[in-house]
């Protein structure tokens, strides 16, 4: 059977080796010590942060068909919060997600999703692909130099500028590749022992530093602890990146009690994250990267306009094309 190496254990990943696995021996790579990517979720006291992806869609038959067992199983379930989005600090558009289109999460955590699809599969965690050679067959190495040969297809689901790293200089798709750009994030936890009275569940914030609130604890599964979530605007992110840790953090707490009114600087728990490559800059491109004379693949939710039905999206249309082109 051919023998397919996936490196990185995303959404992507994980789906592509899903939808490969009837044709294919599948083995995936992740250098963290789990799964999930940017699907990741951070228990911290009491409290659950989704730090990366907030909630996802299901806008196509076949994401809805793949979802279909975990929303049975109660993997999934779907988030209707009170939403509104503000213009830096007025409402100017306020929603219940109980009558608008479904938005779904993991529960108890966004990583249920993730950790669910891995169970099955063959990954390897702890392992950071450091180099790629072609032997007889593929070799990938990892940073502590141990090697795994024999693979028939290479498939790289990390992100767009991490790729151009990873991949052999021979992957024909090298120059298409190196024009996407991915931004960055910062992700603030709060965590409260007496909760806040909002006006909203989930926000989307326009016109500062910030561009996402939500109250974590309001999603399904997630109650014994009242938890804020706060994104960065992309723009801010790109020109902190590098600036001291605490000196943002400091930031967007008193970015986000200018927004809301409320002071959160009293919050009990308090951390931060940076996301070097959290989303696209460009949303309405889509790209299939496959190159059958090298036997090397790309997918990613950067080739289908970021996001995580995005991120299934490319990892069904790459399977697609190797079913026809290739088993
Ligand atoms: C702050 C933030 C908020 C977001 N909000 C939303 C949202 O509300 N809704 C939505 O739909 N989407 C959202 N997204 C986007 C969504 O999270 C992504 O589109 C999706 O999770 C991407 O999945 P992926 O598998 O393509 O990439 P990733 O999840 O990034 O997976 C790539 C994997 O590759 C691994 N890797 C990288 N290099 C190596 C290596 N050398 N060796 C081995 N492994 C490696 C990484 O550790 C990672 O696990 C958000 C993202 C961020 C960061």
């Amino acid at each position: 059977m051919t023998k397919v190496a996936i490196i990185g254990a995303g959404l992507s990943g994980l789906s592509t080796a899903h939808l490969l696995k009837d044709y294919a021996k599948v083995f995936l790579f992740e250098k963290a010590r789990g799964v999930s990517g940017r699907m990741s979720t951070r228990r911290a006291e009491t409290y659950f942060f989704d730090h990366g992806a907030q909630y996802f869609t299901a806008r196509t038959q076949p994401f809805k068909d793949f979802l279909l067992p975990l929303l049975n199983s109660g993997v999934i379930k779907r988030w209707n919060p009170r939403y509104v989005i503000y213009d830096d600090i007025e409402i100017i558009e306020q929603k219940n997600w109980a009558n608008d289109e479904p938005r779904y999460v993991g529960v108890p955590g966004m990583n249920a999703v993730t950790q669910s699809l891995a169970d099955s599969l063959n990954v390897s965690i702890n392992t950071k692909i450091s180099s790629i050679q072609r032997k007889n067959k593929w070799e990938l190495k990892d940073e502590t130099g141990r090697c795994y040969d024999g693979f028939d297809w290479i498939i790289s689901t990390v992100p767009a500028p991490q790729v151009l790293n990873l991949m052999p200089k021979s992957f024909i798709h090298h120059d298409k590749i190196s024009a996407i750009k991915m931004l960055a994030s910062f992700t603030l936890m709060l965590g409260f022992k007496e909760e806040l009275t909002l006006d909203f569940e989930a926000a989307h914030v326009t016109n500062c530093d910030l561009s996402w609130i939500a109250v974590n604890s309001s999603k399904p599964g997630r109650e014994n602890g009242f938890a804020l979530t706060v994104h960065s605007s992309a723009d801010y992110a790109e020109t902190h990146i590098n600036d001291e840790r605490e000196e943002i953090m400091q930031h967007l707490i008193s970015e986000t009690s200018r927004i809301i009114g409320k002071d959160v600087s009293k919050a009990n728990f308090k951390t931060i994250h940076g996301w070097r490559y959290a989303n696209n800059d460009v949303r309405n491109k889509s790209f299939v990267f496959l190159d059958l004379n090298n036997k090397l693949a790309a997918c990613g939710d950067w080739c289908f306009g970021g996001r995580v039905e995005g991120a299934f999206t490319s990892a069904y249309t790459l399977v697609k094309a190797m079913r026809e082109s290739v088993f």
